[in-house]
């Protein structure tokens, strides 16, 4: 029997803000332990919580963008557990009246070239909680040390309709949020440091039937790839207890990327387990629908509308629209070089190829060495025919090392094709003669040859012939 996987995935963004959700401590990442605190982060009696304004609009940003529903009143909830990492013995967040709800992304899935809709059910705003450390550089101690800089850090958490149905639909669909938090810019998107981070549920069930299975809770996936890998391996870890007649138990397993495995935490706890109730500190927020339009008017273009823009105005294949469109600084860099010249199929091909092999991350693109109006320059020297597009590949390394611009280095090193019929025909025929034997098999009927006297043609022009001319020339002669 084929079991079919149901996934749901829980997102957790630390949100852009300069300072904590509910005080004002800063929200650096790296700093020196338990600096960044004050008696409200730290959970003092008698203080009171303070709504940042910043973290709202920016949760509010986010739920625009992902078709939610702004909910008109929203309220604070204390969401009660013990952890030492938990100053105040509750969280806050948010329980029956989240920021927003009934939202859908849409991802692009390459398995049948199929778009599909992802529902979402809540986004939801609540504070992070402090750090714990068993293990201190120098000390050698049975402790572990509390680190409270990231206690009130603000969060959203995004929480999807259990519509995914392979590893693949989770991955599709948690890049394409990565992706809009991004161009949002609510969130850095950073999966290392822990400011986006997934939990994922999954269950099984029997093909074709609609009851959901038991599921079961996965933490501790910190890429893409992980979450993934994960995702297969609970699958399988299912399907093989069901085969063999064993119950899923409803829990929560941590994934451990060194072994590729999943294992046992904790039992599930249910949402009654937590004891909310509205936080008596915080008034509940009113969001009117003129502020609502106020901030969706402040949304940039987002991932999809820019793909289809670019392939409409551009006249660029879905493909490549797709790869520039992977974050805002490429699109940007792409759009640049399209204003300084006009030739989007060419510098798309140019950013896809040389320029992304560079790069470890396409948001590196800010700040890299080949700014727009190189590579505009660049391109535009191979279309004068002023240099081959071998030689470009010399002038763009020249370009990432020194940083000149590209007429300038084909000047200095001397690269400028040669297109003088008379000089190429010289070099031809020198080839020729140094090369009878080859000739006499070419006119026989080997053809193949060709190629190796153009070989021979570009080697002894240092690679600066034009290739046009040298083919042209070589015919000739050869047919004569
Ligand atoms: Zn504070």
């Amino acid at each position: 029997m084929y079991y079919e996987p149901v996934i749901g995935l829980e997102v957790h963004a630390q949100l852009l803000t300069a300072t904590k959700i509910f005080c004002s401590c800063p929200t650096a990442f790296g700093s020196e332990s338990n600096i960044q605190t004050c008696p409200v982060c730290l959970g003092m009696p008698g203080v009171l919580p303070v709504v940042n304004k910043q973290a709202l609009q920016f949760a509010m940003k986010t739920a625009i963008a992902a078709n939610c529903r702004i909910n008109p009143e929203n309220q604070f909830a204390r969401k009660n557990y013990f952890y030492p990492d938990l100053p105040k013995g509750y969280q806050i967040s948010q329980f029956e009246l989240p920021i927003a709800e009934h939202g859908y992304l849409e991802i692009d899935l390459e398995e049948g070239n199929r778009t599909k809709r992802i529902g979402i059910t809540r986004i939801h705003m609540e504070e992070d909680a402090g750090k714990l450390v068993h293990e201190l550089a120098g000390v050698s101690s049975d402790a572990s040390y509390v680190d409270f800089n990231r206690t009130g850090v603000p969060l959203i958490e995004i929480v999807s309709e259990p519509d995914l149905r392979s590893p693949e639909e989770a991955g599709a669909y948690l890049r394409m949020l990565h992706t809009i938090v991004q161009y949002l810019e609510v969130c850095d998107g950073n999966m290392e440091q822990g400011s986006f981070r997934c939990d994922a549920n999954v269950s099984l069930r029997p093909q074709g039937t609609e009851k959901l299975g038991t599921k079961v809770e996965l933490k501790n996936m910190n890429s893409f790839r992980n979450v993934e890998r994960a995702l297969e391996y609970e699958i399988k870890r299912q399907q093989e207890m069901i085969e063999d007649g064993e119950k899923i138990i409803q829990e929560t397993r941590l994934w451990d990327a060194d072994k590729g495995v999943t294992f046992s935490m904790r039992g599930k706890e249910e949402a009654h387990d937590y004891r909310y109730f509205p936080d008596p500190d915080l008034v509940p927020l009113i969001i009117d629908e003129a502020w609502v339009q106020d901030v969706r008017k402040q949304l940039p273009e987002l991932p999809r509308q820019k793909v289809l823009r670019f392939v409409k105005q551009y006249k660029i294949p879905e493909y490549d629209a797709k790869i520039l469109t992977a974050c805002r600084q490429l699109a940007d860099y792409f759009e640049q070089c399209v204003k300084c010249y006009e030739q989007p199929k060419k510098i798309s091909n140019w950013i896809m190829s040389d320029i992304l092999r560079h790069l470890n991350d396409p948001r590196n693109i800010t700040g890299f060495v080949v700014t727009p109006v190189h590579l505009a320059e660049l391109i535009e020297l191979i279309d004068k025919g002023t240099i081959s597009g071998k030689i470009a590949k010399t002038v763009f390394d020249e370009m990432r090392a020194t940083g000149s611009m590209p007429g300038a280095i084909v000047k200095e090193k001397g690269l400028l094709q040669v297109s003088d019929e008379g000089e190429i025909e010289k070099v031809i025929q020198d080839v020729l003669d140094a090369n009878q034997n080859e000739v006499a098999d070419y006119r026989s009927g080997k053809e193949k040859l060709f190629g190796f006297f153009v070989g021979q043609a570009m080697k002894a022009t240092k690679g600066k012939a034009n290739p046009k001319l040298v083919n042209d020339i070589l015919r000739r002669k050869l047919e004569s």
